[in-house]
Protein backbone atom coordinates (compact mmCIF):
# COMPACT_ATOMS: atom_id res chain seq x y z
CA UNK A 1 0.00 0.00 0.00
CA UNK A 2 1.33 3.20 -0.69
CA UNK A 3 1.65 6.36 1.49
CA UNK A 4 -0.67 8.97 1.34
CA UNK A 5 0.03 12.82 1.07
CA UNK A 6 0.66 14.25 3.84
CA UNK A 7 -0.34 18.14 5.38
CA UNK A 8 0.68 20.70 2.03
CA UNK A 9 3.86 22.40 3.01
CA UNK A 10 1.96 25.94 3.34
CA UNK A 11 -1.20 26.12 5.57
CA UNK A 12 -3.27 28.61 4.21
CA UNK A 13 -4.22 30.74 7.75
CA UNK A 14 -7.97 31.05 8.57
CA UNK A 15 -8.27 28.01 5.98
CA UNK A 16 -11.02 25.51 7.12
CA UNK A 17 -9.32 22.12 8.39
CA UNK A 18 -11.76 19.29 8.73
CA UNK A 19 -9.39 16.68 11.24
CA UNK A 20 -10.65 13.26 11.44
CA UNK A 21 -8.93 12.02 14.10
CA UNK A 22 -9.73 8.86 17.02
CA UNK A 23 -10.91 10.82 20.38
CA UNK A 24 -12.61 7.02 21.13
CA UNK A 25 -11.19 6.91 25.40
CA UNK A 26 -12.64 4.78 27.62
CA UNK A 27 -15.26 6.88 30.07
CA UNK A 28 -16.52 5.59 33.15
CA UNK A 29 -19.33 8.30 34.72
CA UNK A 30 -18.14 11.11 33.18
CA UNK A 31 -14.50 10.62 34.23
CA UNK A 32 -11.67 9.90 31.55
CA UNK A 33 -9.56 6.67 32.10
CA UNK A 34 -6.96 6.43 29.92
CA UNK A 35 -6.12 9.75 27.88
CA UNK A 36 -3.31 8.24 25.42
CA UNK A 37 -5.68 9.15 22.63
CA UNK A 38 -6.37 12.65 23.41
CA UNK A 39 -2.41 13.06 24.11
CA UNK A 40 -1.50 11.12 20.44
CA UNK A 41 -4.04 13.91 18.43
CA UNK A 42 -2.19 16.88 20.39
CA UNK A 43 0.50 17.52 17.75
CA UNK A 44 -1.29 17.60 14.88
CA UNK A 45 -4.20 19.68 16.34
CA UNK A 46 -1.31 22.61 17.37
CA UNK A 47 0.20 22.61 13.97
CA UNK A 48 -2.93 23.39 12.51
CA UNK A 49 -4.05 25.93 15.40
CA UNK A 50 -0.38 27.25 15.22
CA UNK A 51 -0.99 27.70 10.86
CA UNK A 52 -3.53 29.71 12.15
CA UNK A 53 -6.32 27.32 10.72
CA UNK A 54 -10.14 26.87 11.59
CA UNK A 55 -9.75 23.44 13.04
CA UNK A 56 -13.15 21.41 13.06
CA UNK A 57 -12.07 17.89 15.27
CA UNK A 58 -14.09 15.18 14.01
CA UNK A 59 -14.32 11.78 15.94
CA UNK A 60 -16.29 8.40 16.66
CA UNK A 61 -17.19 7.46 20.69
CA UNK A 62 -18.31 4.02 21.63
CA UNK A 63 -21.16 2.55 19.48
CA UNK A 64 -24.36 4.63 20.07
CA UNK A 65 -26.90 3.72 18.09
CA UNK A 66 -26.90 5.37 14.50
CA UNK A 67 -28.88 8.47 13.65
CA UNK A 68 -29.42 9.59 17.53
CA UNK A 69 -28.18 11.58 20.36
CA UNK A 70 -26.98 9.70 23.33
CA UNK A 71 -25.57 11.73 26.39
CA UNK A 72 -23.38 8.85 27.52
CA UNK A 73 -21.63 8.77 23.97
CA UNK A 74 -20.92 12.16 23.99
CA UNK A 75 -17.52 13.58 23.35
CA UNK A 76 -18.45 16.62 25.68
CA UNK A 77 -16.13 15.64 28.35
CA UNK A 78 -13.98 15.18 25.87
CA UNK A 79 -13.37 18.61 24.55
CA UNK A 80 -13.04 19.73 28.07
CA UNK A 81 -9.83 17.03 28.68
CA UNK A 82 -8.82 18.09 25.10
CA UNK A 83 -8.50 22.04 26.04
CA UNK A 84 -7.25 21.22 29.29
CA UNK A 85 -4.03 19.60 27.52
CA UNK A 86 -3.30 21.64 24.58
CA UNK A 87 -3.60 25.06 26.88
CA UNK A 88 -6.30 26.56 24.63
CA UNK A 89 -9.99 27.18 24.65
CA UNK A 90 -11.66 24.22 22.86
CA UNK A 91 -15.24 24.83 21.60
CA UNK A 92 -17.68 22.26 21.41
CA UNK A 93 -21.01 21.66 18.70
CA UNK A 94 -23.61 19.15 19.63
CA UNK A 95 -25.25 20.32 15.90
CA UNK A 96 -22.45 20.47 13.58
CA UNK A 97 -23.09 19.09 10.07
CA UNK A 98 -25.23 22.48 8.53
CA UNK A 99 -21.90 24.69 9.56
CA UNK A 100 -20.12 25.44 12.12
CA UNK A 101 -18.59 29.19 12.57
CA UNK A 102 -14.63 29.39 14.02
CA UNK A 103 -12.40 31.94 14.45
CA UNK A 104 -8.81 31.55 12.63
CA UNK A 105 -6.48 29.91 15.01
CA UNK A 106 -9.24 28.02 17.16
CA UNK A 107 -9.92 24.63 17.69
CA UNK A 108 -13.98 23.25 17.91
CA UNK A 109 -14.50 19.78 18.65
CA UNK A 110 -17.69 18.32 16.94
CA UNK A 111 -20.02 16.00 18.89
CA UNK A 112 -19.52 12.02 17.99
CA UNK A 113 -19.81 11.34 14.40
CA UNK A 114 -21.65 8.23 15.05
CA UNK A 115 -24.67 10.75 16.13
CA UNK A 116 -25.40 11.10 12.37
CA UNK A 117 -27.65 9.01 9.93
CA UNK A 118 -25.23 7.45 7.70
CA UNK A 119 -21.89 7.66 9.02
CA UNK A 120 -21.20 3.82 9.10
CA UNK A 121 -22.50 3.24 6.47
CA UNK A 122 -20.75 5.20 4.32
CA UNK A 123 -23.29 7.54 2.90
CA UNK A 124 -22.39 9.59 0.21
CA UNK A 125 -24.81 12.12 1.01
CA UNK A 126 -23.33 12.52 4.54
CA UNK A 127 -19.70 12.56 3.23
CA UNK A 128 -20.69 15.61 1.01
CA UNK A 129 -22.12 17.44 3.79
CA UNK A 130 -18.99 16.94 6.33
CA UNK A 131 -16.85 18.28 3.06
CA UNK A 132 -18.68 21.00 2.53
CA UNK A 133 -17.55 22.32 6.07
CA UNK A 134 -13.82 22.24 4.80
CA UNK A 135 -11.32 23.84 2.51
CA UNK A 136 -8.91 20.72 3.62
CA UNK A 137 -9.82 17.20 5.09
CA UNK A 138 -7.10 15.63 7.41
CA UNK A 139 -7.07 11.87 8.26
CA UNK A 140 -5.48 11.01 10.99
CA UNK A 141 -7.06 8.21 12.36
CA UNK A 142 -4.93 5.06 12.34
CA UNK A 143 -7.66 3.20 14.67
CA UNK A 144 -10.45 4.43 12.00
CA UNK A 145 -8.44 3.66 8.90
CA UNK A 146 -9.94 0.10 7.99
CA UNK A 147 -13.35 1.37 8.18
CA UNK A 148 -14.84 3.06 5.20
CA UNK A 149 -17.20 5.21 6.84
CA UNK A 150 -18.67 8.88 5.92
CA UNK A 151 -16.18 10.43 8.09
CA UNK A 152 -13.23 8.48 7.32
CA UNK A 153 -14.18 7.49 3.65
CA UNK A 154 -17.45 9.12 1.52
CA UNK A 155 -15.91 12.81 2.90
CA UNK A 156 -12.96 12.45 1.34
CA UNK A 157 -14.13 11.84 -2.40
CA UNK A 158 -15.41 15.01 -1.90
CA UNK A 159 -13.51 17.73 0.27
CA UNK A 160 -11.73 19.79 -2.03
CA UNK A 161 -8.45 18.80 -0.85
CA UNK A 162 -7.67 15.57 1.38
CA UNK A 163 -4.39 14.35 2.73
CA UNK A 164 -3.19 11.85 5.52
CA UNK A 165 -2.25 13.47 9.23
CA UNK A 166 1.37 12.94 10.29
CA UNK A 167 -0.24 10.78 13.24
CA UNK A 168 -1.68 8.31 10.07
CA UNK A 169 1.54 8.78 8.43
CA UNK A 170 3.82 7.39 11.12
CA UNK A 171 2.10 5.02 11.89
CA UNK A 172 2.20 3.09 8.27
CA UNK A 173 6.07 3.96 8.10
CA UNK A 174 6.44 1.97 11.75
CA UNK A 175 4.13 -1.06 9.65
CA UNK A 176 5.87 -0.74 6.72
CA UNK A 177 9.58 -0.76 8.26
CA UNK A 178 8.30 -3.79 10.22
CA UNK A 179 6.58 -5.35 7.34
CA UNK A 180 7.43 -4.47 3.90
CA UNK A 181 10.76 -4.93 3.35
CA UNK A 182 11.76 -6.09 7.52
CA UNK A 183 15.36 -6.35 8.54
CA UNK A 184 15.98 -10.14 8.83
CA UNK A 185 15.17 -12.35 11.05
CA UNK A 186 11.39 -11.23 11.02
CA UNK A 187 10.14 -13.14 14.06
CA UNK A 188 6.25 -12.73 14.34
CA UNK A 189 4.46 -13.70 17.73
CA UNK A 190 0.68 -14.23 17.06
CA UNK A 191 -1.20 -14.99 20.66
CA UNK A 192 -4.55 -15.13 21.78
CA UNK A 193 -7.37 -16.87 22.27
CA UNK A 194 -8.51 -17.60 18.97
CA UNK A 195 -7.18 -18.55 15.46
CA UNK A 196 -10.49 -17.65 13.64
CA UNK A 197 -10.01 -13.96 14.48
CA UNK A 198 -6.63 -13.96 12.93
CA UNK A 199 -6.15 -16.43 10.00
CA UNK A 200 -5.31 -14.27 7.85
CA UNK A 201 -2.76 -12.56 10.11
CA UNK A 202 -1.50 -16.19 10.52
CA UNK A 203 -1.40 -16.86 6.95
CA UNK A 204 0.63 -13.15 5.77
CA UNK A 205 2.96 -13.80 8.75
CA UNK A 206 3.84 -17.25 8.03
CA UNK A 207 4.47 -15.80 3.99
CA UNK A 208 6.78 -12.84 5.60
CA UNK A 209 8.37 -13.81 8.72
CA UNK A 210 11.39 -15.94 9.52
CA UNK A 211 9.91 -17.44 12.54
CA UNK A 212 6.29 -17.78 13.58
CA UNK A 213 5.56 -17.95 16.58
CA UNK A 214 2.26 -18.81 18.51
CA UNK A 215 0.87 -18.21 21.78
CA UNK A 216 -2.37 -18.84 23.67
CA UNK A 217 -5.35 -20.47 22.06
CA UNK A 218 -3.68 -20.56 18.76
CA UNK A 219 -0.98 -22.29 20.06
CA UNK A 220 -3.27 -24.81 21.66
CA UNK A 221 -5.26 -25.30 18.04
CA UNK A 222 -1.76 -26.15 16.84
CA UNK A 223 -0.02 -28.64 19.24
CA UNK A 224 -3.44 -30.54 18.49
CA UNK A 225 -2.98 -30.33 14.98
CA UNK A 226 1.00 -31.87 15.32
CA UNK A 227 -1.49 -34.76 17.34
CA UNK A 228 -0.35 -33.42 20.98
CA UNK A 229 -3.11 -34.10 23.73
CA UNK A 230 -3.79 -30.86 24.84
CA UNK A 231 -6.72 -31.94 27.74
CA UNK A 232 -9.44 -29.24 28.29
CA UNK A 233 -7.13 -26.61 26.63
CA UNK A 234 -8.90 -24.49 24.90
CA UNK A 235 -8.68 -24.74 21.11
CA UNK A 236 -10.73 -25.03 17.37
CA UNK A 237 -10.99 -27.51 16.22
CA UNK A 238 -12.59 -26.13 12.98
CA UNK A 239 -8.60 -24.41 12.52
CA UNK A 240 -6.77 -27.64 12.72
CA UNK A 241 -6.47 -27.82 8.91
CA UNK A 242 -5.16 -24.36 8.74
CA UNK A 243 -2.84 -25.18 11.80
CA UNK A 244 -1.32 -28.28 9.90
CA UNK A 245 -1.18 -26.41 6.61
CA UNK A 246 0.61 -23.46 8.12
CA UNK A 247 3.20 -26.13 10.01
CA UNK A 248 3.89 -27.80 6.73
CA UNK A 249 7.36 -27.25 4.47
CA UNK A 250 5.55 -24.98 1.54
CA UNK A 251 7.56 -22.79 -1.16
CA UNK A 252 4.74 -20.44 -0.44
CA UNK A 253 6.03 -20.13 2.71
CA UNK A 254 9.23 -18.30 5.04
CA UNK A 255 7.93 -19.44 8.57
CA UNK A 256 9.15 -22.34 10.57
CA UNK A 257 6.54 -22.49 13.12
CA UNK A 258 8.26 -23.29 16.94
CA UNK A 259 5.53 -25.52 19.42
CA UNK A 260 6.40 -24.94 22.82
CA UNK A 261 8.79 -27.71 24.50
CA UNK A 262 6.69 -27.33 27.62
CA UNK A 263 3.75 -25.42 28.83
CA UNK A 264 1.87 -24.12 32.34
CA UNK A 265 -1.48 -26.51 32.96
CA UNK A 266 -4.45 -25.74 35.04
CA UNK A 267 -5.37 -29.04 36.79
CA UNK A 268 -8.73 -30.18 38.08
CA UNK A 269 -9.58 -29.31 42.23
CA UNK A 270 -6.58 -27.39 42.44
CA UNK A 271 -5.43 -24.23 42.09
CA UNK A 272 -1.45 -25.18 41.98
CA UNK A 273 -0.28 -25.11 38.49
CA UNK A 274 1.75 -27.95 36.97
CA UNK A 275 4.33 -27.28 35.13
CA UNK A 276 4.48 -30.39 31.83
CA UNK A 277 6.43 -31.39 28.83
CA UNK A 278 4.36 -30.41 25.42
CA UNK A 279 3.54 -34.19 24.99
CA UNK A 280 2.68 -35.21 28.38
CA UNK A 281 -0.55 -32.92 29.12
CA UNK A 282 -3.12 -35.07 30.67
CA UNK A 283 -6.83 -35.50 29.93
CA UNK A 284 -9.17 -32.76 31.88
CA UNK A 285 -6.00 -30.36 32.28
CA UNK A 286 -5.64 -27.04 30.50
CA UNK A 287 -2.57 -25.40 29.20
CA UNK A 288 -2.96 -21.63 30.10
CA UNK A 289 0.30 -20.45 29.44
CA UNK A 290 3.99 -21.68 28.14
CA UNK A 291 6.41 -23.25 30.17
CA UNK A 292 10.06 -22.22 31.31
CA UNK A 293 12.06 -23.72 28.40
CA UNK A 294 9.79 -22.38 25.66
CA UNK A 295 10.51 -19.14 27.46
CA UNK A 296 13.96 -19.55 27.41
CA UNK A 297 13.78 -20.94 23.43
CA UNK A 298 11.52 -17.98 22.07
CA UNK A 299 13.93 -15.47 24.59
CA UNK A 300 16.75 -16.46 21.92
CA UNK A 301 14.57 -16.39 19.00
CA UNK A 302 13.96 -12.42 19.88
CA UNK A 303 17.15 -11.78 20.98
CA UNK A 304 18.74 -12.43 17.52
CA UNK A 305 15.81 -10.77 15.92
CA UNK A 306 16.15 -7.64 13.99
CA UNK A 307 12.49 -6.94 13.68
CA UNK A 308 9.47 -8.18 15.69
CA UNK A 309 6.15 -7.92 15.50
CA UNK A 310 4.02 -8.84 18.26
CA UNK A 311 0.26 -9.33 18.62
CA UNK A 312 -1.87 -11.43 21.44
CA UNK A 313 -0.28 -12.59 24.64
CA UNK A 314 1.23 -15.99 24.88
CA UNK A 315 -0.91 -17.39 28.12
CA UNK A 316 -3.68 -15.86 30.42
CA UNK A 317 -1.59 -13.11 31.72
CA UNK A 318 -4.49 -11.44 33.42
CA UNK A 319 -4.12 -14.41 36.08
CA UNK A 320 -0.80 -14.03 37.78
CA UNK A 321 -0.15 -17.68 37.42
CA UNK A 322 -0.02 -17.74 33.96
CA UNK A 323 1.81 -14.27 32.98
CA UNK A 324 5.50 -16.10 33.20
CA UNK A 325 5.39 -16.39 29.58
CA UNK A 326 3.60 -13.13 28.21
CA UNK A 327 6.43 -10.99 30.52
CA UNK A 328 9.15 -12.83 29.98
CA UNK A 329 8.59 -12.15 25.80
CA UNK A 330 7.53 -8.35 26.60
CA UNK A 331 11.29 -8.41 28.50
CA UNK A 332 13.09 -9.99 25.55
CA UNK A 333 11.71 -7.51 22.90
CA UNK A 334 12.41 -4.66 25.46
CA UNK A 335 16.02 -6.37 25.79
CA UNK A 336 16.45 -6.66 22.05
CA UNK A 337 17.97 -4.32 19.80
CA UNK A 338 15.23 -5.73 17.06
CA UNK A 339 13.06 -3.19 15.34
CA UNK A 340 9.71 -3.84 17.35
CA UNK A 341 6.25 -3.64 17.20
CA UNK A 342 3.36 -4.44 19.22
CA UNK A 343 -0.68 -4.11 19.12
CA UNK A 344 -3.85 -5.52 19.67
CA UNK A 345 -5.93 -4.12 22.69
CA UNK A 346 -5.06 -6.86 25.44
CA UNK A 347 -0.98 -7.02 24.16
CA UNK A 348 -1.09 -3.51 25.03
CA UNK A 349 -2.41 -3.99 28.49
CA UNK A 350 -0.21 -6.29 28.90
CA UNK A 351 2.35 -4.64 27.49
CA UNK A 352 1.37 -1.71 30.00
CA UNK A 353 1.18 -4.20 33.16
CA UNK A 354 4.83 -5.59 33.08
CA UNK A 355 6.50 -1.77 32.52
CA UNK A 356 7.89 -2.54 29.38
CA UNK A 357 6.16 0.00 27.54
CA UNK A 358 8.67 2.65 26.72
CA UNK A 359 11.39 -0.03 25.58
CA UNK A 360 8.96 -1.49 22.48
CA UNK A 361 10.35 0.85 19.33
CA UNK A 362 6.32 1.41 18.54
CA UNK A 363 3.07 0.27 19.72
CA UNK A 364 0.57 0.64 17.29
CA UNK A 365 -2.82 2.46 17.94
CA UNK A 366 -4.80 1.08 16.40
CA UNK A 367 -6.15 -2.38 17.52
CA UNK A 368 -8.71 -3.57 14.24
CA UNK A 369 -6.91 -1.49 11.64
CA UNK A 370 -3.66 -3.39 12.81
CA UNK A 371 -4.24 -6.50 12.62
CA UNK A 372 -6.64 -5.88 9.03
CA UNK A 373 -2.59 -4.32 8.26
CA UNK A 374 -0.45 -6.83 9.20
CA UNK A 375 -3.15 -9.34 7.13
CA UNK A 376 -1.75 -7.61 3.97
CA UNK A 377 -5.14 -5.77 3.25
CA UNK A 378 -5.21 -2.61 2.13
CA UNK A 379 -7.18 -0.01 4.84
CA UNK A 380 -10.09 1.72 2.95
CA UNK A 381 -9.43 4.82 4.45
CA UNK A 382 -6.00 4.95 3.23
CA UNK A 383 -6.72 3.56 -0.14
CA UNK A 384 -9.03 6.30 -0.62
CA UNK A 385 -6.59 9.42 -0.01
CA UNK A 386 -4.12 7.76 -2.66
CA UNK A 387 -7.20 7.44 -5.04
CA UNK A 388 -8.45 11.67 -4.64
CA UNK A 389 -5.22 13.34 -5.11
CA UNK A 390 -3.49 11.37 -7.67
P1 LIG B 1 -5.29 -8.97 21.40
O1 LIG B 1 -6.43 -8.18 22.00
O2 LIG B 1 -3.96 -8.43 21.87
O3 LIG B 1 -5.37 -9.10 19.90
P2 LIG B 1 -6.64 -11.49 21.92
O4 LIG B 1 -7.89 -10.75 22.22
O5 LIG B 1 -6.57 -12.28 20.67
O6 LIG B 1 -5.38 -10.47 22.01
O7 LIG B 1 -6.34 -12.54 23.08
C1 LIG B 1 -6.27 -12.18 24.44
C2 LIG B 1 -6.92 -13.20 25.34
O8 LIG B 1 -6.42 -14.52 25.12
C3 LIG B 1 -6.64 -12.91 26.79
O9 LIG B 1 -7.86 -12.59 27.43
C4 LIG B 1 -6.03 -14.19 27.34
O10 LIG B 1 -6.47 -14.52 28.64
C5 LIG B 1 -6.48 -15.22 26.34
N1 LIG B 1 -5.61 -16.40 26.36
C6 LIG B 1 -4.29 -16.44 26.15
N2 LIG B 1 -3.81 -17.70 26.30
C7 LIG B 1 -4.85 -18.48 26.61
C8 LIG B 1 -4.98 -19.90 26.91
N3 LIG B 1 -3.94 -20.71 26.90
N4 LIG B 1 -6.22 -20.35 27.21
C9 LIG B 1 -7.27 -19.50 27.23
N5 LIG B 1 -7.21 -18.19 26.95
C10 LIG B 1 -6.01 -17.66 26.66
MG1 LIG C 1 -8.44 -8.73 22.49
Amino acid sequence: MSMPPGLPGKLRPGSRVLLRTDLNVPIESGRITADERIRASLPTICRLQQARCRVLVMSHLGRPREGQYDAAASLKPVAAALAERLGEPVGFRRDWIDGVKSRPGSVTLLENVRFLEGETGNSDALGRRMAALCDLYVMDAFGSAHRAHASTHAVARHAPRACAGPLLRRELRMLQRALENPVRPLVAIVGGAKVSTKIEVLERLAEVADELIVGGGIANTFMAAAGLNIGDSLHEPKQLALARRLMAPSSKRRATVPLPQDVVCEIPGSHEPVIREADEVRQGERIMDVGPKTRKHYGRLVKNARTVIWNGPLGVFEDPRFAAGTEALGRAIAASRAFSIAGGGDTLAAVGSFRVKSKMSYLSTGGGAFLEYAAGRTLPAVEILNTVTS
